[in-house]
């Protein structure tokens, strides 16, 4: 069973339902890749075995030769439901987490090619790195936050939300059109440029401002 943890020791952990994902978020990332922005989010789900934990090690999987680092914020979802509207969907989230959506860019590829679904290339073990939660009273709104991901020292992601093409209100309302959100939900936000393969050895610090930090080796 995956759970999550808050900064502060003192908050219980939180067991971790369902893992939505949303792509394409960014419009340099979409850019790089050669994709064309989507008319609606575009969205996809880990498995929670994919979680792994902040200070955890990273094993690559052995069918992919491309696995690819993507630094987003992650919303966890602390109220359940269903139609929520924008105007409240923030009182939904929890807390804000930092997390690598760990991608294997030759299986997804060939799958897009194909016109086939994403699990194999999403989904693996350690495919869902995250950081501890801040609890949402300690941060605020989430519109102008700032991440980064340093790799062996040196910056290769950094990302404002303030460029999410869809908001974080309209993320949470538009999941839960399609899905009833629940308590222990996380989701992914997508991913600003800058992803490249990581390699045995990395060492990988995610910074979000000042307030979190959360660092994952490779194997
Ligand atoms: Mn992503």
């Amino acid at each position: 069973m995956a759970a999550v943890e808050f900064i502060d020791p003192q908050l219980p952990a939180v067991t971790v339902q369902n893992i939505f994902c949303i792509g394409r978020n960014y419009a340099a990332h979409i850019a790089e890749l050669g994709n064309r922005p989507a008319a609606a989010p575009v969205v996809f789900l880990k498995p929670t075995s994919a979680i792994l934990h902040d200070g955890q090690t990273i094993e690559l999987p052995a069918f992919s030769t491309e696995v690819h680092f993507e630094t987003e914020l992650v919303l966890l979802i602390g109220k359940g439901g269903k139609n929520i509207e924008e105007a409240s969907a923030l009182s939904h989230v929890s807390g804000y987490g930092l997390g690598l959506d760990l991608t294997a860019r030759d299986i997804q590829n060939k799958a897009k090619q194909e016109g086939l679904p994403w699990a194999v290339g999403k989904g693996f073990d350690h495919s869902a790195c995250i950081s501890k939660f801040i609890p949402v009273e300690q941060l605020g709104a989430p519109e102008t936050l700032v991440f980064s991901l340093n790799v062996n020292g040196e910056r290769r992601q950094h990302g404002e939300t303030k460029n999410m093409l869809y908001t974080v209100p309209h993320i949470i309302a538009y999941l839960s059109q399609i899905f009833t959100l629940q308590a222990g939900d996380l989701i992914y936000t997508g991913t600003p440029e800058g992803v490249a393969a990581l390699h045995s050895g990395d060492h990988l610090v995610l910074s979000l401002q000042d307030v979190l930090h959360a660092e994952f080796s490779v194997a």
